[in-house]
């Protein structure tokens, strides 16, 4: 049913420890700080913030690569560390900014797609090849890629490869960390577009993440924007984007407009007292 709840965070804090070594010493970061969302069926929320937000612990907090020191997270209703990895595996899959890190370069992109129906023993090894020459054939990679390198690929097709693989077992629920980020501008909107078609072909719920306010503007129906830890504004898009509450948001949509990068804007990496004005400011969760 449309509207149900897939992905739900409760109240999760991540926390990266600190250490004291023999050269350097690094102070523990609250990398998420109380984050509490719903990513809804057929949603897509886009994640934004800087750099350094918190955006990337968060994903991996959802996929379950981290598990949070407190809060909770379901999916489709059931708790997390009630479920099997399988289960999950049927829930949720993603795709990062370096293709790289999904494809093994020494296996040929028809193995690494079809390898998630091997690890769950689905089928036998001619229809698992037969189904990942079908799963390229959606993501735009004719049959001749099933025998191809990753190192034979444009950062395009590579990322258009591990697309596939995150579809091959028909998730409910994609999360993509920064997806296009490491792609040329001429082919970010072109993988950007592919995914709201696979979205609407694959009735996927998605999280997409970013620092690019155009990017989420162009992908989301939903908006959280992330600073330090936190989501400090969290609103349908069209309404964030018309609208935008919190002086973060506003800034982050600022800095994208501006034609000179930092004209009358406050650089939060050096400017301390912006900083802790925003981190002091009331968030504006409206969902
Ligand atoms: P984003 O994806 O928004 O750039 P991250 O989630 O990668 O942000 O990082 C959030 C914060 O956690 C940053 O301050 C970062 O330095 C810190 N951090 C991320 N990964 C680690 C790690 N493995 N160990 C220690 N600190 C980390
Ligand atoms: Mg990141």
């Amino acid at each position: 049913m449309s509207g149900d709840p897939v992905l739900e965070l409760r109240n999760v804090s991540y926390e990266f420890p600190g250490r004291r070594g023999l050269f350097a010493t690094r102070q523990s970061v609250r990398a998420v700080d109380q984050v509490s969302l719903v990513v809804k069926k057929g949603d897509v929320l886009g994640l934004v913030g800087e750099s350094g937000s918190g955006k990337s612990t968060l994903a991996k907090i959802m996929l379950g690569l981290l598990k949070p020191d407190i809060g909770d997270v379901s999916l489709s209703g059931l708790r997390r560390g009630e479920m099997t990895r399988k289960q999950v595996s049927k829930q949720v899959s993603f795709i990062f900014q370096d293709p790289y890190s999904s494809l093994n370069p020494r296996h040929t992109v028809g193995y690494t797609v079809s390898y998630p129906l091997y690890l769950r023993g689905e089928g036998s090894s001619r229809e698992r090849k037969e189904r990942a020459r079908e799963i390229l054939e959606v993501v735009g990679l004719p049959s001749r890629f099933l025998d191809a390198y990753p190192n034979q690929m444009s950062g395009g097709q590579r990322q258009r490869a591990a697309i596939a693989r995150a579809l091959i077992s028909n998730p409910k629920l994609l999360i993509c960390d920064e997806p296009t980020s490491a792609l040329d501008v001429s082919v970010q909107s072109q993988v950007l577009n592919l995914l709201l078609k696979l979205r609407e072909d694959f009735d996927l719920t998605m999280v997409i993440i970013s620092h690019n306010m155009s990017v989420i503007q162009h992908m989301s129906t939903n908006v959280a924007v992330m600073y330090l830890g936190k989501i400090v504004e969290l609103n349908l898009s069209e309404d964030l984007f018309a609208r935008p509450r919190h002086p973060y948001t506003q800034l982050l949509l600022k800095s994208t407009l501006s034609v000179a990068p930092g004209a009358g804007i406050p650089d939060l990496r050096t400017d301390t007292a912006a900083r802790e004005a925003m981190r002091e400011h009331p968030s504006y969760l409206c969902m």
